[in-house]
């Protein structure tokens, strides 16, 4: 006799058989970001000045590669972690999570690393050399800003080589944690590991993720699972449309909202095996003007383009 299930059982079989999240490989995270922002700021399309910002970044990604691989922070305890799954927390919240001065470490050889370049623009160099030179507490107070736990201005200049340094330190965090440790939140557009916002979506098409969504988060490189076709900001699944550039990027459009008149872009990886949030998002910023004009706001910036504020 055929076994038929309801939907409520079919859409448990399938909870089931999703891997739900995808945790950040320490040894490639960062190389990957390289490359592809190396990729993409030799594409004609994305014009001259962005493909300057693209290359530095690619400097900037290979830094964190190196920083990441000399750092090895204290990870949550058993108490932390039962702690975080009985209320349905982040277990390495960005707002409350107590840093090690190691993310300083990696500041400091991030900004060494850039400084040490033959045909670093004057501007950079002068930012590094500012930041080499602030004292524990002034940089501690531009990490609780960018993280969102203080409401004072942005230094948009160094705001991207602050914002590396803690993605170092997080997903120093992430890459060694075990998925069992994150537990599922009350929020599903926030970043179960730590609790920040996603960059972007990406369709994977891997075998074991094939055709799925997952949410990346801009600090930790946490990926989570989302169903395809809702809004990754106010979880409407109504009014949902996709923008793309005529002649554009391949393997990416905007997710648009109706409901809360935001954006934020998916990747498709089934279209160029090579996508990635960060570098790709950074790498279309002509998507960005596009829906500014007809009127969407992006959800969240992306952690190394900040803009004055
Ligand atoms: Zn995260
Ligand atoms: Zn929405």
């Amino acid at each position: 006799m055929q076994r038929i299930l309801d939907p409520g059982q079919i859409e448990a079989f399938a909870q089931r058989n999703i891997q739900r999240l995808r945790l950040p490989d320490r040894a490639r995270v960062f190389s990957t970001r390289a490359a592809r922002l190396r990729q993409q700021s030799e594409r004609g399309a994305v014009g001259h000045s962005i493909g300057d910002y693209l290359q530095l970044m690619a400097h900037l990604a290979d830094a964190q590669h190196a920083a990441l691989a000399t750092i090895e922070p204290a990870l949550p305890n058993a108490e932390q972690i039962a702690h975080a799954r009985t209320f349905h927390m982040p277990v390495v919240p960005v707002g409350s999570w107590q840093r090690e001065e190691q993310w300083r470490e990696s500041l400091r050889s991030i900004c060494d690393a850039l400084a040490a370049l033959p045909d670093i623009p004057m501007p950079v160099r002068s930012v590094c050399d500012r930041l080499r030179a602030l004292e524990p507490e002034q940089l501690e107070a531009q990490a609780e800003t960018l993280l969102a736990t203080q409401t004072s201005p942005v230094d948009a200049a160094s705001a991207p080589f602050v914002m590396a340094a803690l993605q170092v330190y997080w997903v120093a965090l992430a890459s060694r944690m075990s998925i069992d440790a994150i537990g599922e939140l009350d929020v599903p557009g926030v970043c179960p590991t730590c609790g920040s916002l996603p960059v972007a979506s990406v369709v994977r098409a891997d075998s074991r993720s094939q055709g799925l969504r997952y949410l990346h988060c801009t600090l930790c490189a946490t990926e989570w699972h989302m169903v395809r076709v809702k809004c990754s900001h106010c979880q409407s699944t109504k009014g949902i449309s996709y923008q793309s550039i005529e002649n554009g990027p391949r393997g990416m459009r905007a997710e648009c909202c109706d409901t809360c008149h935001t954006y934020r872009k998916i990747l498709y990886q089934e279209e160029d095996v090579a996508v990635e949030p960060v570098a790709d998002d950074l790498a279309s910023l002509a998507l960005d003007l596009l829906l500014g004009e007809a009127g969407y706001r992006r959800a969240n910036p992306n952690p190394l383009l900040w803009n004055p504020s």
